[in-house]
């Protein structure tokens, strides 16, 4: 640390200004990141039975809510330290109904690939599911959502969570169904000739519709990292109950949000914060403090450029090793049908063009030039 004495006391403004955030220290210690399911669902923007619909009708049986009624009933925990060191504890333990652990932690977008993607509502069949991929070592975001294409091409029903159990078992086991579903939704859509798969250079969505929150078709699209939410998160900007501005379902403004949110979290990432303890950073005196955290750890005299730059240098580096790979620009894309196909209920398709896609990040002397700065 170059300056001990202002590290401490900065770090001590920051950790309050996190603690007294109503998202950062209320709703994610109460309900954790499941808080979402009936914001997104109201919102007709949380992508079920693989993206057919924006509403989930079993919604409710897996809320934030309801996880939470049924882990106190059974004395599990709702709050949990899922990083060390954390001070905001969005994590639980779930657990069985003789009070035995099953998982940690139940989360949305878990909650979401293997529940409403696979029209799945029953908490202990997530919770399984959850723990069956935490077990194997898979992803279950990438996983939900290939046993989602699956059924979606006929191979099992929508709802069948005994199905989804089975297939999940045959990746530990080796099957050739195993083997495809360990592969994800790209391998399982390939296998089965389906044209609705949901992913962005091979990685699956996250809970957010494009078609219903346009931004995170742009931040799915452009990612480096692939169709990845928290890359470039949109919600504060486009829904009424964060105080957006911005119109959802149309294009307007989408791009600009997408880009500066996606330099902020490669920021964000670089300095090791977590983005569920960012909420407050939009408060300008928040900010300051964050600037002065690292001002006096490295003994730095970083301004605000200065700190997007790390965000700015990162997804620059990211985008280099992608075109050295022999990704271009279209695979800056979301697949067809996301253009195509109306989402009910709002019956709107993604509507940003190409050209805003390929102008997110604009190349300038080999360097990514951000004109929000
Ligand atoms: S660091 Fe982030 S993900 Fe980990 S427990 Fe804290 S809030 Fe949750």
């Amino acid at each position: 640390l170059a300056n001990p004495d202002a590290f401490n006391e900065a770090s001590k403004a920051f950790a309050k200004a996190v603690r007294e955030d109503p998202f950062s220290g209320q709703i994610m210690p109460g309900l954790g990141t499941a808080a979402l399911v009936a914001l997104i669902n109201s919102a007709g923007a949380f992508p079920a039975k693989n993206a057919t619909q924006g509403v989930f009708e079993g919604w409710e049986k897996i809320s934030g809510e309801k996880m939470a009624e049924i882990i106190t009933q059974r004395g599990g925990q709702t709050t949990h330290k899922g990083c060390s060191g954390c001070i905001v504890n969005c994590s639980n333990v779930f657990v069985d109904e003789k009070g035995s652990y099953v998982t940690s932690s139940l989360e949305y977008e878990t909650i979401w690939a293997t529940g409403g993607m696979c029209g799945i509502d029953d908490l202990d069949t997530i919770a399984r599911l959850d723990f069956l991929c935490d077990d194997i070592g898979l992803d279950t975001m990438n996983t939900g959502v290939a046993i989602a294409v699956a059924m979606d091409a006929g191979y099992k029903e929508f709802g069948d969570g005994q199905a989804a159990i089975q297939l999940l078992e045959e990746v530990a086991q080796g099957t050739q169904m195993g083997l495809l579903l360990g592969n994800g939704p790209a391998a399982v859509g390939k296998h089965f000739d389906h044209h609705r798969v949901p992913v962005v250079k091979n990685q699956s969505i996250a809970a957010y519709d494009p078609r219903a929150i346009q931004g995170y078709g742009v931040t799915y699209a452009t990612s480096p990292q692939g169709a990845d939410h928290t890359a470039g998160p949109v919600l504060a900007e486009n829904l009424a109950a964060f105080g957006g501005q911005l119109d959802p379902l149309k294009s307007d403004g989408q791009m600009n949000v997408s880009r500066t949110n996606q330099i902020g979290v490669a920021m964000m990432d670089s300095l090791g914060l977590c983005i569920l303890a960012s909420t407050s950073l939009g408060q300008p005196e928040v900010f300051g403090t964050l600037l002065t955290m690292v001002n006096a750890k490295l003994g730095t005299q970083f301004g605000p450029n200065e700190l997007a730059g790390l965000g700015i240098k990162t997804i620059h580096v990211e985008r280099e090793f992608n075109r050295k790979a022999g990704l271009t620009n279209k695979d800056d894309r979301l697949p067809q049908f996301f253009k195509e196909e109306p989402l009910p209920p709002h019956n709107t398709v993604f509507n940003v063009q190409d050209h805003e896609l390929d102008s997110t990040f604009v190349i300038l002397g080999g360097v990514v030039y951000n004109a929000a700065l």
